[in-house]
Formats: structure tokens, C-alpha cells, sequence
């Protein structure tokens, strides 16, 4: 048996057909486009990627995009001073900050200053709360990403044995909650899991399984449960290759579908952030919640 493919960019192509209808139909009502700031701290060649694959994709669109670098020495201070501002800017639709961040940096108090409805990363206490409720208002754009493809399979989630490798707040903990709303039950396994060696167990155990830590081949193609569904989040570059967590050669053969690296959740979760700009761009204007 071999795996249907689920093909992120097919699935972000039609969203995107959608996405740029809304803006068009936006500007018209309003008089003026929604616009992305996209914010970094220093040098990364793999943001600095990221990065110009949203203007591509913001451009395709018609969301005005604009790039904003600051130097790596910049204090927390003046990081704070600049995203009030672009909180302030009426022109600026939506923000989103890139990680990782320099040391003198704190990631949760600068969080703390985002304007929830500007916050198009959906990481603010305020968005990623709602989650927690149940609602998603603004979130995570991965984690929506995973859900679409997920979805995008037709398996009913409820009562399904979920597992979810890795628990930060950009991956794994939204999509363990979105989960959970669907009734799937779900197990998240991290660092500590893999540490005790219970990580095979879980993962055989996957009727579908999300899987989100950015270390090549760490779920060997043998784990995977005949029929799963695999979505691979991870990215990592290994001799001038991107690839995933999983082991895609072997896991290709049972699972019922998988994502590829590249072209599965990355293309997505560009048009999710393209999305949640549109969202916030409503929001603003509506107070529609
Ligand atoms: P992260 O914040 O570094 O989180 C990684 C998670 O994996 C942590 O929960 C960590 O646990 C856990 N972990 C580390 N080593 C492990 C191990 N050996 N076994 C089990 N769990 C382990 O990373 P992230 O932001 O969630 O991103 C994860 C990966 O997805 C990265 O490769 C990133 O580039 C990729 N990514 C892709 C997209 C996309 O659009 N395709 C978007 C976002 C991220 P501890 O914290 O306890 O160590």
C-alpha cells in the first residue's frame, strides 16, 4: 500500500483563489488593502526564506506586504517602541514576529505588547487563549494548517487515537486542543517521552499523528500505524535538502496519507498568515467576532 499524498500547495493554491476574492472585495468596500508587517531580529537565512515566501504569496493576493528588520543588538525596549507603533498604525493590518529571537530579547513580554487583533500569528495571550475556549479566532497559523490538511483527508476525528511529537506553543499545544474539540484522544509526547523511550509506543499507536520538532528521521517509517494519517510539520535542511521528522521513504508505505516535506504544511501555513490578515482586516472594521 502506498500513502495518498496531501499536497499543501494544491489545497493553498484554491484557498488562495478565495483569499484574493475577499481582498478585492475588501478594498472596495473600504478604500484601502490590508497590510502584513513582517518582523525579524538580525540574520537568518531560513527567515529571511520564510519571509519571501510570504511577499510572494501576499502579492499573489493583493495584501500589501512590508518587511521590517531590525538589528541584532536592539534592545527589548526599543523592540517594544516599534511594535506599539505598528500597533498604532492604522495602515498596518497585521503583525508577525519571527523566531528565534536574540538573547537580550524576551519573546513573552513582547507578545504581551502585540494588539490581539494585529496579532496574525495568533500567539498573543489573548488569541492563543481562545483556543483553550475552543474558538479560534486568530491562530496559529501552523497549527490551522495542520488542521486543514487533516481535514482536507475526510477522516471523521472523533474517538480517533491522536498523537501530536512536540509541544511548543507555535505547534504542538493549538493543535492538541484543536484536537480535542473534534474529540479526537490525544496524546502530545516531547523531549521527556523520548527521554523515559516511550516514544515508539505512542506513535505505533497513531491514528493519525502530527509531528513537530525539526529533527530528521526521528520517526522511523516502521512506527507508523498501517492506514495513519501523517503530517509532518518539521523542516530541516540536511545536505542541501529540506526534509521532515518522519521517515519518509518507509512511512510513505503505511500510511493512508502523509504531507511531504517540502510542499505539505510550509505552503499552508503561508496562506493561513494570508488568511488570519484578512480575518484581523475584518475584525478592525467590524468588531465581528
Ligand atoms: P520548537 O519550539 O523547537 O519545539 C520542538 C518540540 O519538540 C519541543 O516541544 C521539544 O520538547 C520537542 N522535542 C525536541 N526533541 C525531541 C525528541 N527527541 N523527541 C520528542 N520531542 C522532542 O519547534 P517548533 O517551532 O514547534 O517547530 C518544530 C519544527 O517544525 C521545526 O523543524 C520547525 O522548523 C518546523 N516548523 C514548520 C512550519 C511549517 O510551516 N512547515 C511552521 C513552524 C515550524 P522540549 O521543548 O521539551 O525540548
Amino acid at each position: 500500500m502506498s500513502a495518498k499524498i496531501l499536497d499543501g500547495r494544491e489545497i493553498a493554491l484554491k484557498l488562495g483563489a478565495q483569499i484574493k476574492k475577499k481582498v478585492a472585495q475588501l478594498k472596495k468596500q473600504y478604500g484601502e488593502p490590508p497590510r502584513l508587517a513582517s518582523i525579524f531580529i538580525g540574520e537568518n537565512p531560513a527567515t529571511k526564506l520564510y519571509i519571501a515566501s510570504q511577499q510572494k504569496v501576499a502579492d499573489g493576493v493583493g495584501i500589501e506586504f512590508q518587511s521590517c528588520q531590525f538589528p541584532n543588538d536592539i534592545s527589548q525596549k526599543e523592540v517594544v517602541e516599534r511594535v506599539d507603533r505598528l500597533n498604532r498604525d492604522s495602515q498596518v493590518t497585521g503583525l508577525i514576529l519571527h523566531f528565534p529571537l536574540p538573547d537580550q530579547i524576551n519573546r513573552s513580554e513582547i507578545l504581551r505588547h502585540v494588539n490581539p487583533l494585529k496579532d496574525v500569528d495568533g500567539l498573543t495571550p489573548e488569541n492563543a487563549g481562545q483556543i483553550l475556549l475552543g474558538r479560534v479566532r486568530i491562530g496559529s497559523c501552523t497549527a490551522q494548517a495542520v488542521m486543514e490538511l487533516i481535514h482536507a483527508t475526510g477522516v471523521d476525528l472523533r474517538g480517533k487515537e491522536a498523537v501530536i511529537v512536540g509541544h511548543s506553543e507555535l505547534v504542538g499545544k493549538p493543535v492538541g486542543l484543536m484536537l480535542l474539540e473534534h474529540l479526537a484522544t490525544v496524546t502530545t509526547c516531547h523531549i521527556a517521552t523520548n527521554e523515559r523511550g516511550y516514544l515508539a509506543d505512542h506513535v505505533k499507536r497513531a491514528e493519525v499523528l502530527v509531528v513537530a520538532v525539526g529533527k530528521p528521521g526521528l520517526i522511523q517509517g516502521d512506527w507508523i500505524r498501517p492506514g495513519a494519517v501523517v503530517i509532518d510539520v518539521g523542516i530541516s535542511r540536511v545536505n542541501g535538502r529540506v526534509v521532515g521528522d518522519v521517515e519518509y521513504e518507509k512511512a510513505v508505505q503505511r500510511a493512508g496519507y502523509i504531507t511531504p516535506v517540502p510542499g505539505g504544511v510550509g505552503p499552508l501555513t503561508v496562506m493561513m498568515l494570508m488568511r488570519n490578515v484578512v480575518k484581523a482586516y475584518k475584525f478592525q472594521r467590524t468588531a465581528e467576532d
